[in-house]
Order: C-alpha cells, then sequence, then structure tokens
C-alpha cells in the first residue's frame, strides 16, 4: 500500500517534472468518448454498404450518404471550436483494377485544427469510410464495415470533438479517407496533394480495424495495440521508426494501462493500409491495429454458416477500446504538436576518426530551448543515454566513434517537450585523409 502509494507520488513527479505541456494531456483524454464512438460505428453501418463504387446520390444508403453524414458531424463540431477547427472535402481523381480501370473521385473529408505558434507542421490521423464484402467489386449488397473501418472514422471524429478545444503549437489534421479496399486510393489523392504542397508532415497515423478485442480463436486482448512501422532502406533508423517510438514512450507516460506492442513491418504480413500511401512518399507514417484480428468479420459478407456467424457487424467492435485507441492518438498527436519540430538537415562526420561530429539545422521554434543527442547499441529499441547538447546546432564527441551505435538528435523547447528524433541520413563534408602524398621531386 504505501509502495503504491510512493510510487504514484513518484509517478507524479515524473509527470510534473519532466514532462511539461502545452496542453493538458490527461484531461484532453478524459473527454473522449466510448459510447459516442460506438454510436458512430452504428451509424456508418446503417448506411449499408460504403463501398466506394456504391450510390453516391441516396440519403440513406450509399458512400454519398455517408460521407456527408460525417462532413455534416464534423462541421457541427467546427461550428462550436471557436474558429479553431475547419472542415472542407478533399479529392482526386484515381484509378485502379478495382475501379474498373476507370478514374472514380476519391472524397476524403478533412477536419483540420490549425497550429498557434507552427501552423504549417502538420500531423495527421486517418480511419478510412468505405467497405467492402466478401466481393471487393460487389457495391450494392450490404458491407457494414463496423471494425474495418467505421472504428477507425469514429476515433477520428472524437478525436476532432476533442481536440478542436484544444489548439496546439502545430496543426493536427483528421481524415476520414475514402477508396482504401480499392487500392488506398483516397489516402494515395491525399498524400500526393501533401507532397505537390510540399506539407511538412512530422507524424501520420492511419487508424484501421480498431474496434474489436476478441480473435478468431476467441483469445481477448483489450489493453494492446499495435503499431506497425516501416524502415527506409538502408538508413538505421527511418523517420517512421522513430515517430513509432516516439508515440510508444508517450504512452509509457500518460496511458500506463495501455500495452503498446511495436511491430516492425510496414503492416500486417502480405497486407496494407493507407499509412502506405505516405511511407513511400517519405513521410512519417503508422498504423494503429487491434491486437488480435478475427477473419470471420473482416471482408465478409453477412451470413450464417453451420451456425457461425459471419460479418463485419457493430456487436462485435467495443466503444471501451475504441476509447483506448482514441487515446493513443490523443497522447501521439498532442505530444508531437506540442513539441518543437524535429531537427532537419542531419548529418554525421565520424569515418575513419575517433571522433563523432553530429550537425543540423537550428530550429526556429519560439520556445527552443536546445537539443539532446541520443544514443544506443544498434541491437537495442531503447535510448540507452540522453546527452544535452546546449542551443547549438553541431555537437563533437571526443573519442568517441560512430561505428558501433545509433545516434540521433532531438529537439527540446522550454516546458521539456521532446521532438521525435533524427537520426543522420548523410555524412559530413570532411577533410580527405588518406590523400595522396605529393609526388617526390
Ligand atoms: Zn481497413
Amino acid at each position: 500500500m504505501r509502495r503504491a502509494l510512493i510510487a504514484s507520488i513518484l509517478a507524479l513527479l515524473i509527470t510534473a517534472t519532466l514532462h511539461a505541456q502545452c496542453a493538458d494531456v490527461t484531461n484532453i483524454v478524459g473527454q473522449l468518448d466510448g459510447a459516442r464512438m460506438k454510436q458512430a460505428v452504428e451509424k456508418l453501418v446503417s448506411f449499408g454498404t460504403r463501398h466506394t463504387l456504391s450510390d453516391t446520390t441516396s440519403d440513406t444508403r450509399g458512400i454519398g450518404a455517408a460521407r456527408r453524414w460525417i462532413f455534416d458531424e464534423l462541421t457541427r463540431v467546427a461550428a462550436a471550436s471557436n474558429g479553431h477547427m475547419t472542415v472542407a472535402y478533399q479529392s482526386s481523381m484515381q484509378q485502379a483494377q478495382r475501379t474498373n480501370n476507370v478514374p472514380v473521385e476519391m472524397i476524403n473529408v478533412v477536419a483540420t485544427i490549425r497550429g498557434t505558434t507552427d501552423p504549417d507542421r502538420i500531423y495527421i490521423a486517418t480511419g478510412h469510410y468505405d467497405s467492402m464484402n466478401s466481393d471487393i467489386m460487389n457495391s450494392t449488397l450490404d458491407a457494414p464495415g463496423a471494425d474495418d473501418d467505421a472504428s477507425g472514422v469514429a476515433v477520428i471524429m472524437d478525436l476532432a470533438r476533442v481536440l478542436s478545444q484544444h489548439p496546439l503549437d502545430a496543426t493536427v489534421m483528421l481524415v476520414a479517407v475514402q477508396g482504401e479496399e480499392q487500392g488506398l486510393l483516397g489516402s494515395r489523392g491525399l498524400a500526393e496533394e501533401a507532397v505537390a504542397k510540399k506539407w511538412n508532415v512530422e507524424g501520420m497515423i492511419t487508424n484501421d480495424i480498431v474496434g474489436g478485442t476478441v480473435g478468431g480463436e476467441g483469445d481477448i486482448d483489450n489493453r494492446t495495440i499495435r503499431i506497425f512501422s516501416a524502415n527506409t532502406k538502408g538508413a538505421g533508423d527511418g523517420t517512421s521508426r522513430h515517430w513509432a517510438r516516439f508515440v510508444r514512450d508517450g504512452v509509457r507516460l500518460y496511458l500506463p494501462h495501455v500495452k503498446p506492442r511495436l511491430i516492425y513491418r510496414l503492416d500486417r504480413f502480405g497486407r496494407g493500409g493507407d499509412h502506405s500511401s505516405f511511407f513511400e512518399r517519405g513521410f512519417p507514417a503508422i498504423r494503429f491495429t487491434q491486437a488480435n484480428e478475427d477473419y470471420k468479420r473482416e471482408h465478409q459478407t453477412v451470413r450464417t454458416e453451420n451456425g457461425v456467424q459471419y460479418g463485419d457487424l457493430p456487436e462485435f467492435v467495443s466503444g471501451d477500446y475504441m476509447r483506448l485507441v482514441a487515446s493513443v492518438n490523443a497522447v501521439a498527436l498532442v505530444t508531437g504538436a506540442c513539441a518543437p519540430a524535429a531537427p532537419k538537415n542531419v548529418k554525421a562526420g565520424g569515418a575513419v576518426t575517433n571522433d563523432t561530429t553530429l550537425s543540423w539545422d537550428m530550429g526556429t521554434d519560439a520556445d527552443l530551448a536546445g537539443y539532446e543527442i541520443v544514443v544506443r547499441e544498434t541491437t537495442s529499441d531503447e535510448w540507452e543515454k540522453v546527452i544535452p547538447a546546449g542551443k547549438v546546432s553541431r555537437y563533437t564527441f571526443k573519442d568517441f566513434t560512430i561505428d558501433n551505435v545509433f545516434m540521433g538528435v532531438r529537439a527540446v523547447d522550454k516546458d521539456g517537450n521532446r521532438s521525435p528524433v533524427r537520426t543522420p541520413e548523410e555524412r559530413l563534408v570532411e577533410p580527405a585523409r588518406s590523400a595522396a602524398p605529393p609526388p617526390a621531386k
């Protein structure tokens, strides 16, 4: 009892002293509403099918009706946000085998909560509002898509409701995307716009299949969230991995009851998601998914076979679990958008020398306090050493070789908020050491 008390006091002290915030994370998480998310799932299912090629004119059935409902709900939230949040459609023409090789307009619903001090830096969370049954090209038969992925849409809608009351330093975009099942088409359009408009996206999350707690074998897990992240080819640490670890560290601090399971893959084996559209274009992008999946639910036409229920129905989606996933999103988005910008243009020098130098561009955040160098063994998943470097843009370790470790740098603001880590991508230009000796006279 006494030990537990001391532990909780210590935890409070650590939270208060090491991680001051531009917003109250605990308060924000406390406002998320699982029952409301469950209602949103039921409403989305009520449109019968949300297949990308389904009817767009009906007010009660098909993807058009679902899209307008999402837009109207978010617009109501925006109206109560004191101008912090705006809602818009973002669309692109996309063509794939699963659109019968004809261009189809992919329309995403985008809620944007503009950052207060650094609005050009963006964090994005998505869920996809389209659905499918057993036949990917069948656009008329029911396709409830409760877990896949009304759950992800419900999560981003409730995040919009809560975060629109708490604008952060950087901008947060919450997006319901179309066309995931037809080949990640809506997210492709959004990511293409991000590239064309040179958006500075520091972190992107797709929420896909985030409502179920029971696996195919009846195994129950309502505490674990899987966080998928891939590495860029050849690099020791890509930005998506840094983003995944950043999220894990925030969860450890603010949500001790949640088990963040990092998985170092772009996605589940042989499968894909909307974060791929961003990852492939060089943005830090990760996927959130429930602990276990039940394949009797996903992509199944609703039916009973030998007494077994098939279909992605709302009764198999948990409001409490969606609330857990929304909480992880909130921690990621708030700690990311409160932190200073991640260091840019990080370079290292250290080949064939016993000294190691890191350099980066000095950030422009008004509340920037300085930088920390982080170091770990190449086989370790945890940063093992943290070295305060001060407010500098270059740091040299004497008699320390870069060969045997991974190193990175992160920015720290005056409240103690830390940015995601960036590792050097390029070598510093170093003086030639093995230049040929001058020719003998
Ligand atoms: Zn999905």
